[in-house]
């Protein structure tokens, strides 16, 4: 499946991308989403790889970014500027002021100081701001622990109590064109209920507020993906999440529903590889120390995160047990303890799996190391 001897060629630590499963990947995605009109855009901070926004964006997604940085990458990779939306708690006036000069399709905005600063950027600019409010919707941790930023508790979006007087402060601005409301309840979200969840809210909110017009809805993205078995599932159940909001969503007439999905459409596409550096005998243990860690893929230390390690150099039949750690100077630079995996030795080429979302762009140069490089299937 990997092309191995390529491999033994590059220079390690180095992310891999399977673009034939990428364009798998938007195939479905768009064969599930578009029959019911949904426009997705694609969430930039899960991987800005100018060669994978490049084919997102010939694909004839949008893309939704979180920073002026993001904006321009995705401008340079083809993304149409109405097609950019524009999230993030810290937007600060020269983003804001360059975003507007660059006319993106909304900004996704998430507090009243906020507000304000777009009205004035647009009032100096003489333009009007595309504004979609970002509700907390507040759905509840204790039966659904992995929801992480729709609680009210999380610095994520406006308050429900604040709703009234927000959407009342857009409509009354003559620099502000109110486009609709946007929610996004966490990440890595594999059972598909708490969507539902939201779908409920959404509604209530739509009869709430039903003299409002709001052209879109934007319910986010976090659809997860199989961490342990990414040859089970390559490609994510996009059928079942789409469907999910066609049937528990009501939708006013003409209402556009949006999506901002990151790791769902790169995540399975991507892995690290790395080389074994030495494999040390511990006390009662042995340690598979490879030459990329904490630095290249930071899940595992940030969040715990397990991704699938393969060694896909060794010839041998006999299995052993290794903690498979990195160079960095930490001891959270671990990715995985007790791995089960064939013999190992120095040299070997380990492959840690589903890497394509929050790794590389999370990559940092601690320790002076280098950023890791990418290669492309052909
Ligand atoms: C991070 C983020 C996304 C993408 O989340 P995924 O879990 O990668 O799909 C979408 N919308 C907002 C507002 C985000 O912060």
């Amino acid at each position: 499946m990997f092309p191995i001897d390529h491999f033994k060629q590059e220079p390690t630590p180095f992310y891999y991308y399977d673009i034939h499963l990428l364009d798998e990947t938007l195939r479905e995605m768009s064969e599930y989403s578009s029959p019911y009109g949904f426009h997705v855009h694609y969430a930039v901070k899960a991987n800005a790889n100018p060669e994978l926004l490049k084919r997102i964006a010939a694909a004839g997604f949008g893309a939704d970014t979180v920073s002026i940085g993001e904006i321009n990458a995705a401008i340079s990779a083809g993304f149409p500027a109405a097609k950019i939306v524009f999230a993030g708690v810290g937007k600060t006036d020269y983003e804001i002021s360059e975003a507007l000069k660059l006319g993106i399709g909304c900004f996704n905005a998430e507090s009243e100081p906020e507000i304000e600063r777009l009205e004035e950027n647009a009032r100096q600019q003489g333009k009007i701001a595309p504004v979609a409010l970002r509700v907390n919707p507040e759905i509840d941790a204790h039966t659904h622990h992995y929801i992480t930023t729709g609680l009210a508790e999380n610095k994520f979006g406006i308050a429900m109590e604040m709703l009234d007087h927000l959407i009342s402060k857009c409509m009354e601005s003559e620099w502000i064109n109110l486009r609709g409301l946007h929610f996004h309840i966490g990440s890595q979200i594999t059972d598909l209920e708490p969507f539902k969840i939201l779908c409920q809210r959404i509604n209530t909110l739509q009869e709430k507020y039903a003299d409002v017009a709001f052209p879109t809805i934007n319910v986010g993205g976090g659809l997860g993906i199989d961490y342990e078995n990414p040859d089970a599932h390559p490609v994510p159940d996009f059928k079942s999440y789409f469907d999910i909001f066609h049937n528990n969503l009501k939708l006013r007439p003409q209402q556009q529903l949006h999506f901002e999905l990151g790791r769902a459409v790169v995540a399975q596409c991507g892995s690290l590889v790395c080389r074994v550096v030495y494999v040390k005998e511990g006390v009662g243990k042995k340690f598979a120390i490879l030459d990329g860690g904490m630095s290249v893929l930071i899940r595992p230390a940030l969040y715990q995160a397990h991704h699938k390690i393969e060694n896909i150099t060794s010839k041998s039949e006999m299995t052993e047990t290794y903690d498979v750690v990195g160079p960095i100077c930490e001891s959270s630079d671990t990715f995985g303890t007790e791995e089960t995996l064939p013999k190992t030795s120095r040299g070997d080429l380990i492959v840690l799996r589903s890497a394509g979302a929050y790794g590389e762009t999370m990559a940092c140069g601690y320790n002076c190391r280098p950023l890791p490089s990418s290669v492309y299937s052909r």
